[in-house]
Protein backbone atom coordinates (compact mmCIF):
# COMPACT_ATOMS: atom_id res chain seq x y z
CA UNK A 1 0.00 0.00 0.00
CA UNK A 2 1.57 3.43 -0.75
CA UNK A 3 1.93 5.87 1.85
CA UNK A 4 -0.38 9.27 1.51
CA UNK A 5 1.47 12.02 1.49
CA UNK A 6 1.61 15.07 3.88
CA UNK A 7 2.33 18.47 4.38
CA UNK A 8 2.55 20.22 8.04
CA UNK A 9 1.87 24.38 8.11
CA UNK A 10 0.40 26.91 9.70
CA UNK A 11 -2.41 28.20 8.40
CA UNK A 12 -4.43 26.10 5.16
CA UNK A 13 -6.56 28.48 3.68
CA UNK A 14 -10.14 26.83 1.57
CA UNK A 15 -10.89 28.75 -1.11
CA UNK A 16 -8.74 31.11 -3.19
CA UNK A 17 -10.96 33.79 -3.97
CA UNK A 18 -9.53 37.95 -3.72
CA UNK A 19 -9.77 37.61 0.03
CA UNK A 20 -8.03 34.21 0.58
CA UNK A 21 -5.10 34.99 -1.70
CA UNK A 22 -5.24 38.34 0.11
CA UNK A 23 -5.12 36.66 3.50
CA UNK A 24 -2.09 34.18 1.95
CA UNK A 25 0.05 37.12 1.26
CA UNK A 26 0.00 38.89 4.07
CA UNK A 27 0.74 35.90 6.12
CA UNK A 28 3.52 34.90 3.58
CA UNK A 29 5.21 38.05 4.19
CA UNK A 30 5.48 37.81 7.54
CA UNK A 31 7.06 34.18 7.64
CA UNK A 32 4.12 32.18 8.13
CA UNK A 33 3.36 28.92 6.34
CA UNK A 34 0.57 28.78 4.37
CA UNK A 35 -1.56 26.51 1.84
CA UNK A 36 -4.38 28.04 -0.06
CA UNK A 37 -6.65 25.16 -1.23
CA UNK A 38 -9.05 25.97 -4.87
CA UNK A 39 -9.59 23.86 -7.63
CA UNK A 40 -10.01 27.23 -9.98
CA UNK A 41 -6.16 27.45 -11.37
CA UNK A 42 -4.05 30.81 -11.96
CA UNK A 43 -5.52 32.29 -15.13
CA UNK A 44 -3.11 34.84 -17.49
CA UNK A 45 -4.44 38.10 -16.61
CA UNK A 46 -2.91 39.74 -19.72
CA UNK A 47 -5.31 37.02 -21.62
CA UNK A 48 -8.13 38.04 -19.76
CA UNK A 49 -11.31 40.00 -21.40
CA UNK A 50 -12.35 42.03 -18.19
CA UNK A 51 -15.51 40.38 -16.41
CA UNK A 52 -18.85 42.11 -16.21
CA UNK A 53 -18.21 41.47 -12.26
CA UNK A 54 -16.04 44.49 -11.41
CA UNK A 55 -15.63 45.22 -7.91
CA UNK A 56 -15.49 49.20 -6.59
CA UNK A 57 -12.44 49.08 -4.05
CA UNK A 58 -11.79 51.60 -1.57
CA UNK A 59 -8.21 53.38 -0.83
CA UNK A 60 -7.75 51.08 1.93
CA UNK A 61 -8.62 48.17 -0.11
CA UNK A 62 -5.98 48.98 -1.91
CA UNK A 63 -3.42 49.87 0.47
CA UNK A 64 -4.25 45.81 2.20
CA UNK A 65 -3.71 44.61 -1.40
CA UNK A 66 -0.57 46.38 -1.77
CA UNK A 67 0.72 45.10 1.31
CA UNK A 68 -0.12 41.23 0.21
CA UNK A 69 1.80 41.78 -2.78
CA UNK A 70 -0.08 43.48 -5.77
CA UNK A 71 1.19 47.19 -6.26
CA UNK A 72 -0.46 48.16 -8.83
CA UNK A 73 -4.26 46.95 -8.52
CA UNK A 74 -5.33 50.94 -9.85
CA UNK A 75 -3.85 50.04 -13.42
CA UNK A 76 -6.67 47.77 -14.45
CA UNK A 77 -9.68 49.68 -13.65
CA UNK A 78 -10.59 54.02 -13.82
CA UNK A 79 -10.28 55.75 -10.75
CA UNK A 80 -13.44 56.90 -8.61
CA UNK A 81 -13.53 60.50 -8.21
CA UNK A 82 -17.62 61.35 -7.06
CA UNK A 83 -20.42 59.10 -6.06
CA UNK A 84 -23.40 60.44 -7.22
CA UNK A 85 -26.97 59.25 -6.06
CA UNK A 86 -29.97 59.84 -7.84
CA UNK A 87 -33.84 59.50 -7.01
CA UNK A 88 -35.87 59.21 -9.36
CA UNK A 89 -38.75 57.32 -7.63
CA UNK A 90 -41.04 59.57 -7.47
CA UNK A 91 -42.97 60.35 -11.02
CA UNK A 92 -44.26 63.35 -9.89
CA UNK A 93 -41.48 65.18 -7.87
CA UNK A 94 -38.64 66.50 -8.85
CA UNK A 95 -35.48 64.02 -9.36
CA UNK A 96 -32.89 64.57 -6.22
CA UNK A 97 -29.49 64.08 -6.86
CA UNK A 98 -26.30 64.62 -4.43
CA UNK A 99 -22.72 64.27 -5.05
CA UNK A 100 -19.91 62.57 -2.44
CA UNK A 101 -17.17 64.23 -4.18
CA UNK A 102 -13.68 63.02 -2.94
CA UNK A 103 -11.93 66.25 -3.21
CA UNK A 104 -14.40 67.18 -0.06
CA UNK A 105 -12.42 64.78 2.17
CA UNK A 106 -9.01 66.32 0.15
CA UNK A 107 -8.66 62.82 -1.44
CA UNK A 108 -7.96 62.68 -5.31
CA UNK A 109 -10.18 59.74 -5.73
CA UNK A 110 -12.50 57.08 -3.46
CA UNK A 111 -10.82 54.02 -4.15
CA UNK A 112 -10.78 52.01 -7.67
CA UNK A 113 -12.73 49.96 -10.21
CA UNK A 114 -11.70 46.60 -11.38
CA UNK A 115 -13.00 43.82 -13.26
CA UNK A 116 -13.24 40.97 -10.54
CA UNK A 117 -11.54 38.11 -12.39
CA UNK A 118 -8.29 40.34 -13.61
CA UNK A 119 -7.86 41.03 -9.66
CA UNK A 120 -8.54 37.52 -9.08
CA UNK A 121 -5.92 36.09 -11.83
CA UNK A 122 -3.39 38.55 -10.93
CA UNK A 123 -3.57 37.81 -7.46
CA UNK A 124 -3.21 33.77 -7.51
CA UNK A 125 -0.20 34.29 -10.26
CA UNK A 126 1.70 36.08 -7.59
CA UNK A 127 0.92 33.41 -5.41
CA UNK A 128 0.88 30.25 -7.16
CA UNK A 129 3.79 28.44 -5.05
CA UNK A 130 1.07 28.67 -2.05
CA UNK A 131 -1.67 27.08 -4.25
CA UNK A 132 -2.69 23.34 -4.26
CA UNK A 133 -5.53 23.34 -7.55
CA UNK A 134 -7.56 20.71 -5.90
CA UNK A 135 -10.98 20.97 -3.37
CA UNK A 136 -11.37 19.77 0.09
CA UNK A 137 -13.16 16.50 1.19
CA UNK A 138 -13.04 16.50 4.42
CA UNK A 139 -11.18 18.10 7.86
CA UNK A 140 -11.55 16.62 11.55
CA UNK A 141 -10.26 19.17 14.08
CA UNK A 142 -7.85 17.71 17.09
CA UNK A 143 -6.73 18.97 20.34
CA UNK A 144 -3.19 20.57 18.36
CA UNK A 145 -4.34 20.53 14.77
CA UNK A 146 -6.46 20.03 12.09
CA UNK A 147 -6.36 17.52 9.47
CA UNK A 148 -7.42 17.58 6.22
CA UNK A 149 -8.12 15.60 3.16
CA UNK A 150 -8.15 16.71 -0.44
CA UNK A 151 -9.41 15.09 -3.31
CA UNK A 152 -5.38 14.75 -4.83
CA UNK A 153 -4.88 12.93 -2.01
CA UNK A 154 -3.05 15.22 -0.30
CA UNK A 155 -3.22 14.96 3.60
CA UNK A 156 -2.50 18.45 5.22
CA UNK A 157 -2.16 18.68 8.87
CA UNK A 158 -2.35 22.89 9.77
CA UNK A 159 -2.75 24.69 12.86
CA UNK A 160 -5.33 26.88 11.60
CA UNK A 161 -8.14 26.39 8.71
CA UNK A 162 -9.76 29.57 7.29
CA UNK A 163 -13.01 29.28 5.56
CA UNK A 164 -12.69 31.33 2.44
CA UNK A 165 -14.69 29.05 0.32
CA UNK A 166 -17.57 30.93 -0.47
CA UNK A 167 -21.43 31.15 0.03
CA UNK A 168 -22.00 27.84 0.02
CA UNK A 169 -19.04 27.39 2.78
CA UNK A 170 -18.14 23.54 3.88
CA UNK A 171 -15.90 24.70 6.63
CA UNK A 172 -18.75 26.72 8.16
CA UNK A 173 -21.43 24.09 7.41
CA UNK A 174 -19.10 21.34 9.01
CA UNK A 175 -18.32 23.57 11.52
CA UNK A 176 -21.93 23.90 12.75
CA UNK A 177 -21.71 27.49 12.79
CA UNK A 178 -25.09 29.36 12.92
CA UNK A 179 -26.72 31.16 9.94
CA UNK A 180 -28.62 33.99 9.42
CA UNK A 181 -30.31 34.08 6.14
CA UNK A 182 -32.81 36.63 4.01
CA UNK A 183 -33.69 36.09 0.54
CA UNK A 184 -34.27 39.36 -1.03
CA UNK A 185 -36.00 37.76 -4.02
CA UNK A 186 -34.50 40.38 -6.39
CA UNK A 187 -31.46 39.41 -8.48
CA UNK A 188 -28.76 41.71 -10.25
CA UNK A 189 -28.03 42.01 -13.92
CA UNK A 190 -23.99 42.43 -14.62
CA UNK A 191 -22.66 43.66 -17.56
CA UNK A 192 -20.29 46.55 -19.53
CA UNK A 193 -22.02 48.90 -21.65
CA UNK A 194 -19.98 51.45 -24.13
CA UNK A 195 -21.39 54.79 -23.81
CA UNK A 196 -21.70 58.14 -25.96
CA UNK A 197 -21.01 60.26 -22.67
CA UNK A 198 -18.11 60.47 -20.38
CA UNK A 199 -18.45 58.75 -17.56
CA UNK A 200 -16.10 61.72 -15.14
CA UNK A 201 -15.01 58.90 -12.88
CA UNK A 202 -18.35 59.33 -11.42
CA UNK A 203 -20.28 56.07 -10.17
CA UNK A 204 -24.07 56.89 -10.06
CA UNK A 205 -26.74 54.84 -7.91
CA UNK A 206 -30.06 55.64 -9.28
CA UNK A 207 -32.69 54.62 -6.30
CA UNK A 208 -36.03 53.45 -7.81
CA UNK A 209 -39.05 51.43 -7.51
CA UNK A 210 -37.77 47.36 -7.61
CA UNK A 211 -34.42 48.22 -7.20
CA UNK A 212 -31.33 50.15 -7.34
CA UNK A 213 -29.00 50.64 -10.69
CA UNK A 214 -25.86 51.57 -10.52
CA UNK A 215 -22.91 52.78 -12.81
CA UNK A 216 -19.25 52.73 -12.22
CA UNK A 217 -16.67 54.21 -13.95
CA UNK A 218 -14.13 51.74 -15.97
CA UNK A 219 -11.81 53.18 -18.53
CA UNK A 220 -12.82 55.05 -21.47
CA UNK A 221 -16.39 55.76 -22.37
CA UNK A 222 -17.56 52.81 -20.82
CA UNK A 223 -19.04 51.39 -17.09
CA UNK A 224 -19.96 48.40 -15.27
CA UNK A 225 -23.39 48.28 -14.47
CA UNK A 226 -25.16 46.95 -11.43
CA UNK A 227 -29.01 46.52 -12.46
CA UNK A 228 -31.54 44.82 -9.78
CA UNK A 229 -34.85 44.21 -10.40
CA UNK A 230 -37.37 41.24 -8.86
CA UNK A 231 -35.85 37.50 -9.79
CA UNK A 232 -38.93 36.83 -12.15
CA UNK A 233 -38.20 40.23 -14.26
CA UNK A 234 -34.23 39.70 -14.29
CA UNK A 235 -34.74 36.11 -15.17
CA UNK A 236 -36.95 37.27 -18.30
CA UNK A 237 -34.86 40.67 -19.11
CA UNK A 238 -31.54 38.00 -19.39
CA UNK A 239 -33.07 35.53 -22.17
CA UNK A 240 -33.89 39.41 -23.97
CA UNK A 241 -31.71 39.12 -27.39
CA UNK A 242 -29.04 42.08 -27.39
CA UNK A 243 -31.04 44.56 -29.06
CA UNK A 244 -33.90 44.27 -27.11
CA UNK A 245 -32.06 44.12 -24.10
CA UNK A 246 -30.26 47.42 -24.71
CA UNK A 247 -33.78 49.23 -25.71
CA UNK A 248 -34.60 48.04 -22.71
CA UNK A 249 -32.03 49.52 -20.78
CA UNK A 250 -31.66 52.35 -22.46
CA UNK A 251 -35.12 53.07 -21.70
CA UNK A 252 -34.52 52.26 -17.81
CA UNK A 253 -31.63 54.16 -17.57
CA UNK A 254 -32.67 57.39 -19.80
CA UNK A 255 -30.20 59.54 -21.76
CA UNK A 256 -27.93 60.39 -18.59
CA UNK A 257 -24.84 58.13 -20.53
CA UNK A 258 -26.29 59.13 -23.92
CA UNK A 259 -26.29 56.00 -26.42
CA UNK A 260 -25.28 52.86 -24.71
CA UNK A 261 -24.55 49.41 -26.51
CA UNK A 262 -24.02 46.39 -24.77
CA UNK A 263 -20.34 44.79 -24.45
CA UNK A 264 -20.45 41.52 -23.10
CA UNK A 265 -23.34 39.33 -22.39
CA UNK A 266 -25.08 40.06 -19.38
CA UNK A 267 -25.01 37.56 -15.50
CA UNK A 268 -26.92 37.20 -13.21
CA UNK A 269 -26.76 37.19 -9.58
CA UNK A 270 -29.18 36.02 -6.37
CA UNK A 271 -29.05 38.20 -3.59
CA UNK A 272 -29.07 37.44 -0.53
CA UNK A 273 -28.18 38.09 2.82
CA UNK A 274 -26.01 35.68 4.91
CA UNK A 275 -24.57 36.19 8.42
CA UNK A 276 -22.74 33.55 10.29
CA UNK A 277 -23.69 34.13 14.09
CA UNK A 278 -19.87 34.04 14.66
CA UNK A 279 -16.56 33.77 13.07
CA UNK A 280 -14.72 30.96 14.77
CA UNK A 281 -14.99 27.80 15.85
CA UNK A 282 -11.74 26.01 17.33
CA UNK A 283 -8.93 26.23 15.42
CA UNK A 284 -11.60 27.56 12.60
CA UNK A 285 -12.18 30.95 11.57
CA UNK A 286 -14.02 32.21 8.77
CA UNK A 287 -13.33 35.24 6.46
CA UNK A 288 -15.45 37.01 3.30
CA UNK A 289 -18.46 35.49 1.70
CA UNK A 290 -18.03 32.10 3.96
CA UNK A 291 -19.05 34.61 6.94
CA UNK A 292 -21.09 37.67 4.96
CA UNK A 293 -23.17 38.03 1.97
CA UNK A 294 -24.48 41.53 1.47
CA UNK A 295 -26.52 43.28 -1.32
CA UNK A 296 -23.86 45.20 -3.54
CA UNK A 297 -25.70 48.02 -2.63
CA UNK A 298 -23.02 50.72 -1.94
CA UNK A 299 -20.37 47.84 -2.65
CA UNK A 300 -18.74 47.40 0.82
CA UNK A 301 -18.71 43.07 -0.03
CA UNK A 302 -15.19 43.09 -1.04
CA UNK A 303 -13.99 45.87 0.73
CA UNK A 304 -15.56 44.03 4.53
CA UNK A 305 -13.60 40.44 2.70
CA UNK A 306 -10.55 42.51 2.79
CA UNK A 307 -10.57 43.91 6.35
CA UNK A 308 -11.61 40.42 7.58
CA UNK A 309 -7.74 39.02 6.05
CA UNK A 310 -6.22 41.93 7.37
CA UNK A 311 -7.84 41.93 10.99
CA UNK A 312 -7.00 37.70 10.55
CA UNK A 313 -3.18 38.13 9.38
CA UNK A 314 -2.71 40.60 12.80
CA UNK A 315 -4.04 38.55 14.54
CA UNK A 316 -2.31 36.08 13.83
CA UNK A 317 1.20 37.25 13.67
CA UNK A 318 0.85 39.30 16.90
CA UNK A 319 0.39 35.74 18.45
CA UNK A 320 2.74 33.73 16.23
CA UNK A 321 5.28 36.16 17.60
CA UNK A 322 4.37 35.38 20.89
CA UNK A 323 5.08 31.97 20.79
CA UNK A 324 1.50 30.59 20.11
CA UNK A 325 0.49 28.86 17.52
CA UNK A 326 -2.01 29.82 13.94
CA UNK A 327 -4.72 28.20 16.12
CA UNK A 328 -4.90 29.34 19.32
CA UNK A 329 -8.12 30.42 21.31
CA UNK A 330 -6.04 33.79 21.96
CA UNK A 331 -5.65 34.17 17.98
CA UNK A 332 -9.71 33.82 17.26
CA UNK A 333 -10.98 36.18 19.88
CA UNK A 334 -8.69 39.02 18.93
CA UNK A 335 -10.02 38.43 15.46
CA UNK A 336 -13.34 37.57 16.09
CA UNK A 337 -13.19 41.40 18.78
CA UNK A 338 -11.23 43.07 15.90
CA UNK A 339 -14.42 42.40 13.67
CA UNK A 340 -17.12 42.68 15.35
CA UNK A 341 -18.35 46.66 15.10
CA UNK A 342 -17.26 46.73 11.40
CA UNK A 343 -19.26 43.47 10.22
CA UNK A 344 -22.22 44.37 12.27
CA UNK A 345 -22.64 47.81 11.54
CA UNK A 346 -22.40 47.86 8.20
CA UNK A 347 -23.99 44.59 7.44
CA UNK A 348 -27.10 45.79 9.44
CA UNK A 349 -26.67 49.36 7.62
CA UNK A 350 -26.62 47.63 3.94
CA UNK A 351 -29.70 45.55 4.66
CA UNK A 352 -31.54 48.72 5.59
CA UNK A 353 -30.58 50.61 2.93
CA UNK A 354 -31.44 47.86 0.58
CA UNK A 355 -34.45 47.78 2.46
CA UNK A 356 -35.40 51.52 2.01
CA UNK A 357 -33.90 51.89 -1.47
CA UNK A 358 -35.96 48.90 -3.09
CA UNK A 359 -39.51 49.69 -0.83
CA UNK A 360 -42.59 50.05 -2.81
CA UNK A 361 -43.55 52.24 0.45
CA UNK A 362 -45.00 55.50 -1.06
CA UNK A 363 -44.59 56.47 2.75
CA UNK A 364 -40.87 55.03 2.84
CA UNK A 365 -39.39 56.26 -0.02
CA UNK A 366 -40.33 59.82 1.05
CA UNK A 367 -38.27 59.28 3.96
CA UNK A 368 -35.75 58.19 2.10
CA UNK A 369 -35.82 61.17 -0.47
CA UNK A 370 -36.29 63.60 2.66
CA UNK A 371 -33.19 62.07 4.38
CA UNK A 372 -31.22 62.52 1.29
CA UNK A 373 -31.88 66.20 0.65
CA UNK A 374 -31.24 66.77 4.51
CA UNK A 375 -27.83 64.94 4.03
CA UNK A 376 -27.14 67.20 0.82
CA UNK A 377 -28.03 70.69 2.81
CA UNK A 378 -26.11 69.90 6.22
CA UNK A 379 -22.51 69.91 5.01
CA UNK A 380 -20.75 68.45 8.24
CA UNK A 381 -23.38 65.72 7.98
CA UNK A 382 -22.82 64.78 4.29
CA UNK A 383 -18.52 64.93 5.17
CA UNK A 384 -19.75 62.23 8.37
CA UNK A 385 -21.59 59.47 6.03
CA UNK A 386 -18.86 59.98 3.35
CA UNK A 387 -16.13 59.21 6.44
CA UNK A 388 -18.32 56.27 7.45
CA UNK A 389 -19.02 55.02 3.77
CA UNK A 390 -15.18 54.60 3.56
CA UNK A 391 -14.99 53.09 6.49
C1 LIG B 1 -23.42 41.96 -8.51
C2 LIG B 1 -22.36 42.11 -7.46
C3 LIG B 1 -21.55 43.24 -7.46
C4 LIG B 1 -20.58 43.41 -6.46
N1 LIG B 1 -19.85 44.56 -6.46
C5 LIG B 1 -18.95 44.76 -5.46
C6 LIG B 1 -18.20 45.98 -5.39
O1 LIG B 1 -18.32 46.86 -6.25
N2 LIG B 1 -17.33 46.16 -4.34
C7 LIG B 1 -17.17 45.20 -3.37
O2 LIG B 1 -16.39 45.42 -2.42
N3 LIG B 1 -17.85 44.03 -3.43
C8 LIG B 1 -18.72 43.78 -4.43
N4 LIG B 1 -19.40 42.60 -4.50
C9 LIG B 1 -19.08 41.53 -3.54
C10 LIG B 1 -17.81 40.73 -3.94
O3 LIG B 1 -17.79 40.45 -5.33
C11 LIG B 1 -17.73 39.43 -3.14
O4 LIG B 1 -17.88 39.75 -1.77
C12 LIG B 1 -16.41 38.70 -3.28
O5 LIG B 1 -16.06 38.54 -4.64
C13 LIG B 1 -16.54 37.32 -2.63
O6 LIG B 1 -15.28 36.71 -2.55
P1 LIG B 1 -15.10 35.29 -1.82
O7 LIG B 1 -13.68 34.91 -2.03
O8 LIG B 1 -15.64 35.32 -0.44
O9 LIG B 1 -16.04 34.28 -2.61
P2 LIG B 1 -15.80 33.61 -4.04
O10 LIG B 1 -15.32 34.62 -5.01
O11 LIG B 1 -17.07 32.85 -4.33
O12 LIG B 1 -14.58 32.59 -3.82
C14 LIG B 1 -14.71 31.38 -3.11
C15 LIG B 1 -13.60 30.45 -3.59
O13 LIG B 1 -13.67 29.22 -2.83
C16 LIG B 1 -13.44 28.13 -3.69
N5 LIG B 1 -14.05 26.93 -3.06
C17 LIG B 1 -15.36 26.71 -2.78
N6 LIG B 1 -15.51 25.47 -2.20
C18 LIG B 1 -14.26 24.93 -2.10
C19 LIG B 1 -13.76 23.68 -1.60
N7 LIG B 1 -14.55 22.73 -1.05
N8 LIG B 1 -12.42 23.44 -1.67
C20 LIG B 1 -11.58 24.37 -2.19
N9 LIG B 1 -12.01 25.59 -2.68
C21 LIG B 1 -13.34 25.85 -2.63
C22 LIG B 1 -14.09 28.54 -5.01
O14 LIG B 1 -13.51 27.84 -6.11
C23 LIG B 1 -13.77 30.05 -5.06
O15 LIG B 1 -12.56 30.35 -5.75
C24 LIG B 1 -20.40 42.41 -5.47
C25 LIG B 1 -21.20 41.27 -5.49
C26 LIG B 1 -22.18 41.12 -6.46
C27 LIG B 1 -23.06 39.89 -6.45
Amino acid sequence: MTKKKSVHVDVAIIGGGVPGLVLAGLLAHAGISVRIIDPQPPADATKLKPSSRTVALLNNSLNILAAAGLQDPARYGAPLQTMRLVDDSHPKARVIKVDFRAEDLSETQYGTNIPLNILRARLATLHRKMMRITTLKSFTVQAHSVQLALSDGLQIHAKLVVGADGRKSLIREKSDIPLWKHDYHQSALTFIINHSRPHHNIATEFHRCGGPLALVPLPGKQSSVVWVMPTDEAERTLRLKKSDFESAFQKALGQHMGQVTLVDTPACWPLILLKAKCLTAPRIALIAESAHVISPITAQGLNLSLRDAAALAESIITHVRLGLDAGDPAVLRGYENARRLDLNTRIYGVHSLHQMVSTQSPALRSVRRGGLQLINGIGPLKKMAMKAGLG
